[in-house]
């Protein structure tokens, strides 16, 4: 055997085993009726084909490999940031162990969130019982100081109804009536993960504001709406302490900076960090409110609008020199501070960084796929580095994004030929790659298997990020940030060049 307790090997290496490479064939062999390896290999290089990308974008029930997830992950990760919440999802166990499993895979650290487990029983007469008994259970167990309520398609199917459900089991239960238990309807069949974070940070912060008696009185503090953001943990300190240094007194509204990411010495922490109760309250008097990421508080941002006189704006992932200019400037015209010399440096170093790497970048041809927002923001970063982005996708990006984005294009010699592709999944991108190929993608975990069938370098800068670690512990954001995206690109390029010259060995340079 290939292995005995003195040398176990990992399943990397075991598999390459002669003998497995034998038992794998024999199956192949035995049980799957194989094609002949050519007609594998016309089908396969047919698939990259004009005529098969014409047929793929004539696909229109059909979603392969979408790059998003559904509401109810949105809602989990929003719930998450705010102090002592316990998400409970009403509907299948496995949906809530997939949300657990993901965030996890991605922080690297437990997430916690509960499930009201509907089975056939509750299917076939509603799920009442089951949200009742899982509210009194989760309080009971887990101590929670609220329970934010989202749904899945389970539920939503069967039109379960969390506003009379929550009445009923508070007047069912005996907890305090007090006890907040804001809820968020998230029918995972429509929209996305970033439309789930919207409902449910609108539904915690209106659970506490409309309790709240008397008009609002604005004062000198602004809030901050991070959005769905895999670098959450790094961004949310970034932007915290680029606050701080302008003096700007400020709330984040779902802060999951300390709850994907607890130390490790001795105790186990359900929760962290995040924003409080009376923060959400005090947030109601705040001067404005601003969004890092427009399409994941449209809904939350009206709402604002709605309740109070605040200044309301949002912004696309702010990534770069441009974009922090422009909400650094606009947290300043908001609240009269200055922008310090401080950061005015770190501008000065990101721009000397581009300056000095800008003959590695410019002209490189990249794609770019992800949540609107971050394809927004990260593509406004390659035009300033003088990248010509070749395809710009976005499964749940909608029409409204595609103009903007066609604007931002519009605007540099860069985005002349750049196409644009909302609602598209990465089976798409796989045809617009192998017809009108880009020489790096930039986008989530998801895009490795590009990366095998085609050969194009994947860059991680996006959520989720599966197969490599801590990426989500530095920053994108702000000017810090901009430095941290620009050594990870021309990482990429400087790696694929030493691998592309050290056979030949002409231009295997030491300095580059
Ligand atoms: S799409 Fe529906 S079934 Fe699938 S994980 Fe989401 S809520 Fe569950």
């Amino acid at each position: 055997m290939p292995q005995n307790a003195d040398r176990v090997l990992d399943h990397a290496t075991l598999f390459r085993e002669p003998e497995y490479e034998a038992m794998f064939e024999s199956k192949r062999n035995a049980f799957e009726c194989p094609h002949p390896e050519e007609k594998v290999q016309e089908i396969a290089d047919w698939t990259k084909s004009w005529d098969y990308r014409e047929k793929n974008f004539n696909r229109e029930v059909l979603t392969v490999n979408p790059a998003k997830a559904c509401q109810p992950l949105g809602a989990v990760f929003a719930a998450a940031g705010f102090d002592g919440c316990l998400s409970m999802v009403h509907g299948s166990q496995g949906c809530v162990a997939y949300y657990r499993s993901h965030l996890a895979r991605h922080f690297k650290e437990p997430c916690s969130a509960v499930s009201t487990s509907m089975t056939e029983d509750a299917a076939v007469f509603g799920g009442l019982q089951n949200l009742v008994d899982g509210l009194t259970n989760a309080s009971a167990l887990y101590d929670p100081k609220m329970i934010a309520i989202s749904t899945t398609c389970m539920a939503e199917v069967i039109g379960d109804d969390l506003n009379s459900f929550v009445i009923q089991a508070k007047e069912k239960n005996g907890f305090s009536k007090e006890f907040p238990v804001p809820f968020a309807h998230t029918p995972a069949f429509v929209g996305s993960h970033v439309n789930g974070y919207d409902v449910m940070v609108k539904s915690i912060v209106a659970n506490f504001w409309t309790k709240e008696e008397g008009e609002p009185t604005p004062g000198e503090a602004i809030n901050i709406i991070p959005g769905f953001d895999g670098f959450a943990v790094a961004n949310n300190r970034e932007l915290t302490r680029m606050l701080d240094l302008m003096g700007v007194e400020h709330t984040l509204l779902s802060d999951v900076s300390d709850v994907f990411d607890t130390p490790t010495d001795g105790t186990f922490r359900m929760y962290a960090g995040g924003t409080t109760i009376d923060e959400i309250k005090a947030a109601r008097n705040a001067k404005a409110t601003l969004a890092l990421q427009q399409w994941c508080s449209e809904k939350t941002l009206e709402m604002v609008a709605d309740e109070t006189s605040q200044t309301t704006q949002a912004f696309n992932y702010p990534m770069g020199v441009s974009a922090t200019d422009a909400f650094l400037m606009a947290v300043s015209e908001i609240t009269g501070k200055a922008i310090p010399e401080s950061l005015e440096l770190e501008r000065g170093r990101l721009v000397d960084a581009m300056t000095d790497s800008q003959s590695w970048l410019h002209g490189r041809k990249m794609a770019v796929f992800g949540d609107p927002d971050f394809v927004y923001g990260m593509t406004a970063f390659l035009l300033e580095l003088g990248v010509e982005p070749v395809h710009c996708l976005s499964t749940n990006g909608n029409p409204a994004w595609e103009k903007k984005m066609k604007a931002l294009l519009e605007d540099s010699p860069f985005g002349k030929d750049t196409q644009v592709w909302p609602r598209k999944d990465l089976w798409h991108l796989r045809s617009l790659l192998a017809t009108e190929p880009a020489e790096f993608v930039i986008g989530s975990s998801h895009g490795k298997f590009l990366q095998q069938d085609l050969g194009i370098p994947l860059i991680r800068l996006t959520f989720p990020i599966f197969d490599r670690h801590h990426h989500h512990r530095f920053p994108t954001l702000g000017y810090q940030g901009g430095l941290r995206v620009l050594v990870t690109l021309l990482d990429a390029v400087l790696d694929k060049l030493d691998r592309d010259t050290e056979k030949p060995g002409i231009s295997y340079d030491l300095t580059r």
